[in-house]
């Protein structure tokens, strides 16, 4: 088969996850809506109420679903490729300690504080780029993602820095969206148990309604979970699995900036936009106050007075001796050994 048909297959078997999402929640309308409140439910403020709230929930499930699927992954910009001239210097040259020192000299005037575990500068051979701080190439997209956290087949897109918040929310309503339909569904769930509902083929879509949803819920809740956990810390994915190198070494934390901070830059500032899926993250992406460098010097005084104790903590516990370094300047501050 032709790699072009073969590439238009394996892009075609990316949407299945999709599909059968879809299908699950087209089934779970028809069960709730039309089985269960429209030929169950004899209560008619009952049957209202629980179509009022179920179609809330669905609804911003569905807005929050619809964008993660459908945001464009966050790539890095011009400024990030090589220069023609070093691009084709880079290319012609062999020796790879030569192909670093081309980069070094690009790379000292981007905002990058990560490198790779050698102490190399980060560059993308596909892309010919040198990669911001957190973002990574996805082989499926076949792009550099900008804070990629993953690739989700569930949402056939990558997770990063442009749907991020979409994804938390996403988790969040298909949560709740189980949450509604167990909650009401249960008492007819034990009615069909108990054998007082009547005859029909009803019974049997409330029964697997309540089974699935439940299924869902826990399998989502745990997911967002982890999530909420990764927001608090400031890490992705990723990062857990592979902490970001740094000029001082690898720091799994290097990008906290405390629990509220950390929320601040997925959810932005202005709380109202929070449980709602619109962009409002900080930043561009690009470049992230981390709690190394970056850190503005008016700025340092506060968060090393917050950081206090548990610098000293870390101090005291790892036994290691620290410096200061300010530059008034460039707003750059540094921790070392
Ligand atoms: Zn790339
Ligand atoms: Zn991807």
């Amino acid at each position: 088969m032709a790699p072009q048909a073969l590439r238009c297959c394996k892009r075609a078997l990316n949407w299945l996850p999709v599909v059968f999402v879809n299908l699950v929640v087209g089934w779970s309308y028809y069960a709730y809506v039309v089985e269960l409140c429209v030929f169950t439910i004899s209560n008619h403020a009952e049957r209202i109420s629980y179509l009022v709230i179920f179609h809330i929930f669905l609804m911003m499930f569905i807005w929050s679903y619809w964008r993660t699927i459908w945001s464009v992954p966050a790539s890095p910009s011009q400024a990030f490729s090589l220069p023609r001239a070093e691009k084709e210097l880079y290319e012609r040259e062999e020796r790879a300690e030569m192909q670093q020192e081309i980069l070094k000299k690009v790379a000292r005037n981007l905002p990058v504080y990560t490198r790779m575990p050698d102490g190399g500068i980060r560059y993308c051979k596909p892309c010919q780029l040198i990669k911001p701080d957190r973002c990574h190439h996805c082989s499926t997209c076949e792009r550099c993602v900008l804070k990629m956290d993953h690739h989700c087949p569930w949402v056939n897109n990558c997770v990063g820095f442009s749907n991020y918040k979409f994804f938390i929310l996403f988790l969040t309503y298909a949560s709740l969206y189980c949450l509604v339909i167990c909650a009401t569904v249960t008492q007819y769930f034990i009615k069909f148990w108990t054998k007082k509902l009547p005859d029909t083929h009803a019974r049997f879509h409330i029964l697997f309604l309540f089974f699935v949803a439940a299924l869902f819920f826990i399998s989502i809740v745990s997911l967002l979970s982890y999530h909420l956990w990764l927001v608090g810390k400031n890490r992705t994915t990723i990062e857990t699995f592979s902490a970001p190198v740094f000029t001082n070494g690898r720091d799994k934390s290097g990008f906290s900036l405390g629990c509220s901070r950390n929320v601040t830059e997925v959810f932005g500032d202005q709380a109202k936009y929070w449980m709602l899926p619109v962009f409002s993250s900080q930043g561009d992406g690009h470049s992230f106050v981390t709690r190394l460098v970056h850190i503005d010097p008016e700025q340092a005084n506060s968060v090393l007075q917050q950081n206090g104790k548990r610098w000293r903590w870390m101090l005291g516990g790892r036994g290691d001796q620290m410096a200061i370094r300010f530059n008034g300047n460039t707003g750059i501050i540094g921790f070392s050994n």
